[in-house]
This record gives structure tokens, C-alpha cells and sequence, in this order.
């Protein structure tokens, strides 16, 4: 690997939103944990550097590593033409999709049918970008956190939340009175982010991806959290 970096310090300072985007991050007994925490780690173990992970809300992480405050972004983020203006992005690691979230007895599939509704979504997130296509029928409603959106949506203030695949199976693992609709709004792929100046870390990111690719610590990971 290239260690010839822009990022010549022995510490990699590491953006997340962990509140809470499961499998990918969430806390856990005051602990950011996940998906993306481990794989970060093992790029950091294969890199030499020291990961510390710093728990940004979402529509801020793009920002802070804009203006240097971190060296890296993982959080689910999807990678769009939009955000690569702004940042760099590496190799996709995962393959996600768009979905909507509601309580069960409410029966809601297309986005034609969300015509008249309001619809929750998490500020600056993809699912915002599918929201605000269709904002001349429906009434949109931005959250802060993903978190946010599930308890408007389960004190019956939104009909339907547009939500990532896999955090959309698991908020509803945990309230018994959602169901998602598995119709793929959109289909996604996920990335780590950098600086946009900051080449040689994308270099080094995508050989240490490889790495644990082929000596199968990437498909560990994929059955730790997702196994179904
Ligand atoms: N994948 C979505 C995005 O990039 C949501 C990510 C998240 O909420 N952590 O906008």
C-alpha cells in the first residue's frame, strides 16, 4: 500500500451517524458499533492507523470532512453524482435499495399512492431526493436522525417514512406494528467517502477493500450482520 499520503498522521479520524442506521451503525450499551464500524477498523488495521470514530448527525458529515475535520466518512452513505462534486468516493462495498416503512394497517405501495400523505424522510439523505421528486403531492417531513422518523411514524404524525433496505428490516424486526414495502424506490450502492483532495487515501482504501475481500474477512463481516 501507498504510504506516501496526504494523511501523514498516525490517526484517522472517522464520521458516522450512529443514531441509529442498524446493521450498519447503531449504539449499543453507549458503544457505536455496526456493519461499517468494523469494516472501517479492518481498513485501518491493514492502513496502520489508529480509527476513531467521531458520531455526526448525517447532513453534517459531508461538511465536516470539507472542511478537514475528518478523514473519512461511513454511514451507509450512498454514493450520488451530486455528493462526488464534493467529495471522493471509494469502491461501492454494499448494494442497498430505497424502501417505505408504515404501520401495518396502513396500505400504501407506489409513490402514486403516497399522493396526498405525509411522508418522512432523514434530512440530506437519499430517500429526501425521491421525497422531493414527488413534493407536489405529498407533504414531506425532515428528521435529523433516522431514529426520529420511526417514532414520528409510530405516533401515527407520518403515513410513510422512505427508508434504506436494511435499516427498514431491522426497525421493523423491532416494532411489531411496521411493515416496509419491499418496492425499490431506488437502488443505492454504498461507499466510504474522503476528502476531495485527498486521492491517495481513496488509493489506500480501495486496496485494503480488495485486501479483505479476497482473505474473506469482508465476507465474515457480511454473514456477522446480515444474516437473515
Ligand atoms: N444511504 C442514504 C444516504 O446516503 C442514507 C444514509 C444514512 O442515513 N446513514 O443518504
Amino acid at each position: 500500500l501507498l504510504k506516501t499520503a496526504l494523511y501523514a498522521q498516525e490517526k484517522l479520524y472517522v464520521g458516522t451517524d450512529a443514531t441509529e442506521f442498524p446493521p450498519f451503525e447503531y449504539i449499543e450499551n453507549g458503544e457505536i458499533k455496526g456493519f461499517d464500524i468494523d469494516l472501517i477498523k479492518e481498513i485501518g488495521k491493514l492502513l496502520d492507523k489508529e480509527i476513531i470514530i467521531k458520531n455526526i448527525q448525517f447532513d453534517g458529515l459531508i461538511p465536516a470532512l470539507q472542511t478537514g475535520k475528518l478523514d473519512i466518512v461511513i454511514a451507509g452513505m450512498t454514493v450520488t453524482t451530486e455528493r462526488e462534486k464534493n467529495i471522493n468516493f471509494s469502491k461501492p462495498y454494499y448494494t442497498s435499495k430505497q424502501l417505505l416503512i408504515m404501520d401495518k394497517k396502513t396500505n400504501l405501495d407506489t409513490l402514486q399512492s403516497l399522493n396526498g400523505h405525509k411522508v418522512g424522510v432523514v434530512l440530506g439523505c437519499t430517500g429526501d431526493i425521491i421525497a422531493t421528486e414527488i413534493q407536489d403531492f405529498i407533504t414531506i417531513y425532515r428528521y435529523n436522525t433516522t431514529s426520529e422518523s420511526i417514532m414520528a411514524l409510530n405516533a401515527n404524525k407520518i403515513h410513510a417514512v422512505i427508508l434504506d433496505s436494511e435499516p427498514a428490516k431491522n426497525f421493523v424486526k423491532n416494532n411489531p406494528n411496521l411493515k416496509y414495502i419491499d418496492n425499490e424506490l431506488a437502488r443505492e450502492d454504498y461507499a466510504i467517502a474522503v476528502g476531495k483532495e485527498n486521492l491517495s487515501l481513496v488509493k489506500d482504501i480501495n486496496s485494503a477493500l480488495e485486501t479483505l475481500k479476497s482473505n474473506g474477512v469482508f465476507e465474515n463481516l457480511n454473514k456477522k450482520y446480515f444474516v437473515e
